[in-house]
């Protein structure tokens, strides 16, 4: 008889390795990767999952644990995602057991059913049919309950077996003894009425550039293909969304859209729910643990025709994806920040890739990664120039605030501005991006400023909660009327936020109605879509916000749009900073006259000569993104680089530094010229929730170098001594450099 298989585990733990374990005595057949596993690991009993059978194990043999127990008879990772899951953490030098976990629903992770439920059908098997054909006159109800499912093929549920046979349970126990009968998820419900007929009118007719661009992602007999769709908002991308996604359904198989966190909201919902056949299974992050594992379900099933999620949706089983697409594809949220550091995005790519479907990419303001492999013709360049129907592109406007009296952070030109739009029935939007009443409090005697104690940070304002907040931390206090310091009462809020210009503008127009869309005034459930409704019914016709209004939403009254302060991105360190800022410009610009009323964009700034503003709101994106990629160019910045950052935190600076010291130390004996390390240095917010942080850059001209290294290196991190005092991460392309 040949060996029993060695079964190779993936454990959510911070080890990069996987774990081997032995059968217990399970048939090979049940053993399907993909599945997950009751492991003993240590002294806890864990889930796992399983990533291959092997034949041989570096452990000896007598030292391998036997599982415990088997979970599930499909596996919860198909192996397209196993697929995925392991090139995600080869590629992002994570641990295997952790990217797993990220993959899966929190239910399944805790070893829940990956069923739902009361959704349990029992069924005969053919030796069940065959025995349902005999007589078992000694065992009366037996061959009653073999009669009852007899001709049921899809099974019957709990409450249906009850109608017809009082306890039935100890019968059907012995049926499966006997493996007659045997338990299958329920087909699904059928989905609530979605088959209305679409009326012409919501259908618009094409107009060529879409029509070109529905051709090219489909085009290639829906092999693997990488389409950067790149058109300003309101030019009919989401258009194009639909009529490619109509296809794929057409021919029986799914479509998976994401989207950025605060990118789904309920608008873009009704449009595709109102213009798509079959049920949507939507992947968000404020789904219950349960309607999330129904929205897994009914994907992995085929039962859902289009999956919307935000990040994590990605790692969501299909039965047939027919095609992937990432919208606003350049947004931060596709990354994530902690853990799991990997970028949704890219590994969208990785997945189309091996499913052999196209991946399409839309974007008003692509990432300068995507519109380098764009000019490389590594993806193709699909373009929608002009707005669609009757909307006109937007104006913009530099306002000079030099010397300009400021109330509250709106300049006079901004005021009247606003006033003549007012008049002249329009709606406002402005756009800043800091909540609370002011970034500061200080004592106009002594100088005293209100720090967090855990971060090197101000503490923001909040005016009508008289409290104190770090935006880093979390942590906040009571204002007392008294400066701590000297006990002065001269305390003066030094800046604005949200809060405040709300408050000014109630002084200045007392008349409107005005909302403010931020974290503080949306945290509530539903209280995001009144104020959104107010606005679209013209109840509210000013509304101030920050990034969360600057995505997705459309806003058709809105004529005006100020940015209030365009500067921070124009001077940051941060080498992405001018990318981010142009990203944001223009997408809080494209919610401005999106219907037939032309819109204006305002742009408060001190610099109106600096040329990035110049070039951005003369020229556009494109020749911004022209001139910024030859400046990361020659600064060999990504994407002429790659890069990856090694992040620790302690509770001192200098346990921290000196991890990165080690690290440093090993990558130097693991040799390779042709990496660049900087550092270590202390991060740029050095102290955050108490703890001190630094970092340590590494940076290559080529990809496969840098991971050359990081494949030895990363290892080699988990054995320093120094490692065990410090938390530390790596990230692989990272985001940002703090
Ligand atoms: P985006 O996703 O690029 O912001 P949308 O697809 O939402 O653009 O389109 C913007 C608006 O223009 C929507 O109201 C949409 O119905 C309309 N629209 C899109 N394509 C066309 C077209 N070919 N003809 C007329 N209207 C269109
Ligand atoms: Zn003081
Ligand atoms: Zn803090």
């Amino acid at each position: 008889m040949s060996k029993s298989p060695i079964l190779r585990i993936a454990i959510p733990s911070p080890l990069r390795r996987s774990f081997d374990y032995l059968s217990a005595g399970e048939p090979v057949a049940a053993l399907r990767p993909g599945i997950r596993v009751k492991v003993p690991f240590g002294r806890r009993v864990v889930i796992g999952l399983l990533l291959e059978l092997v034949a041989e194990s570096c452990v000896p043999a007598q030292r391998l644990k036997k599982i415990i127990a088997v979970l599930d008879e499909e596996p919860v990772l198909p192996a397209d995602l196993l697929e995925l899951v392991n090139w995600g953490s080869r590629y992002y030098h994570h641990p295997i057991g952790e990217v797993v976990a990220n993959a899966l629903p929190s239910q399944l992770r805790e070893g829940k059913p990956a069923r739902l439920p009361g959704n349990t059908v029992w069924r005969l098997t053919a030796s069940g049919k065959a025995a349902a054909a005999r007589s078992l006159s000694n065992a009366p109800r037996q061959q009653a309950l073999l009669s009852i499912l007899n001709g049921q093929s899809g099974g019957l549920r709990a409450h249906q077996l009850r109608q017809h046979l009082q306890n039935w349970w100890p019968v059907m126990n012995r049926l499966d003894r006997k493996g007659w009968v045997e338990r299958a998820e329920a087909p699904a419900r059928p989905s609530p009425a979605s088959s209305h007929s679409m009326a012409e009118e919501l259908r618009p007719q094409l107009n060529p550039a879409q029509e070109k661009a529905v051709a090219a992602i489909l085009g290639s007999r829906g092999g693997f293909s990488v389409s950067l769709l790149e058109g300003v908002t309101g030019s009919g991308k989401t258009e194009v969304y639909l009529r490619v996604i109509e296809q794929i359904i057409h021919s029986g198989r799914q479509a998976m859209v994401l989207v950025p966190e605060i990118g789904l909201t309920p608008q873009l919902l009704e449009r595709f729910s109102r213009r798509l056949p079959g049920p949507i299974a939507l992947l968000h992050s404020s789904l219950s643990a349960g309607e999330r594992l129904a929205a897994w379900l009914a994907s992995r099933c085929g039962e859902a025709t289009v999956i919307i999620g935000t990040r994590s949706a990605l790692f969501t089983p299909a039965k047939d994806l027919g095609i992937i697409i990432v919208d606003e594809e350049h947004d931060m949220s596709f990354k994530q920040q902690e853990g799991f550091r990997y970028s949704a995005r890219d590994m969208a790519i990785v997945r189309a890739r091996n499913a052999d479907i196209p991946v399409v990419l839309g974007s008003a303001t692509p990432s300068l990664e995507t519109v380098f492999n764009a000019r490389l013709r590594r993806y193709h360049h699909l373009s929608l120039p002009k707005r669609a129907g009757k909307a006109v592109p937007p104006q913009f406007r530099l306002l000079d605030l030099r010397r300009q009296p400021l109330q509250e952070g709106l300049s006079s030109g901004l005021l009247e501005l606003m006033k003549a739009h007012l008049q002249s029935e329009g709606q406002i939007l402005l756009f800043l991006n800091r909540r609370g009443y002011a970034p500061t409090l200080l004592c106009h005697d002594c100088g005293w400023v209100g720090r967090c104690q855990r971060c090197n940070a101000h503490l923001t304002y909040h005016q009508r909660e008289r409290r104190l907040r770090c935006h880093h931390c979390g942590s906040e206090r009571p204002v007392n009327p008294n400066c701590p310091d000297c006990g002065s009462i001269d305390l003066r809020a030094l800046g604005s936020g949200t809060e405040r210009i709300e408050h000014a503008l109630q002084h200045h127009f007392p008349a409107i109605g005005i909302a403010r869309l931020d974290r503080d005034t949306t945290r509530r459930k539903g209280s995001m879509q009144a104020q959104l409704d107010a606005i679209l019914q013209g109840k509210k016709r000013i509304l101030i916000g920050t990034q969360m209004l600057a995505k997705g939403h459309h806003f058709p009254g809105v004529t005006l749009v100020g940015i209030l302060n365009a500067d921070q991105g124009l001077f940051s360190a941060d080498f992405r900073a001018s990318e981010r800022m142009s990203q944001m410009i223009l997408q809080v610009a494209g919610r401005a006259g999106r219907a037939e009323k032309p819109g204006l964009v305002v742009i408060q700034t001190h610099h109106p000569e600096h040329p990035l503003l110049q070039q951005l709101t003369t020229r556009g994106y494109r020749q911004f993104a022209a001139g910024a990629l030859n400046e990361r160019r020659e600064a060999g910045l990504p994407p002429y680089s790659a890069l990856a950052l090694l992040r620790a935190e302690a509770t001192t600076a200098e346990t921290a530094l000196n991890f990165l010291h080690q690290a440093r130390k090993a990558a130097d004996l693991l040799g390779s010229e042709e990496v660049m390390l900087l550092g270590p240095v202390p991060a740029p917010m050095e102290k955050r929730a108490g703890r001190y942080r630094a970092q340590l850059l590494l940076q290559s001209a080529k990809r496969r170098t840098l991971h050359h290294l990081l494949d030895k290196w990363a290892v080699r991190l988990e054995t320093l001594k120094s490692s065990r005092k410090v938390r530390w991460s790596l990230d692989v392309d990272p985001a940002d450099l703090f």
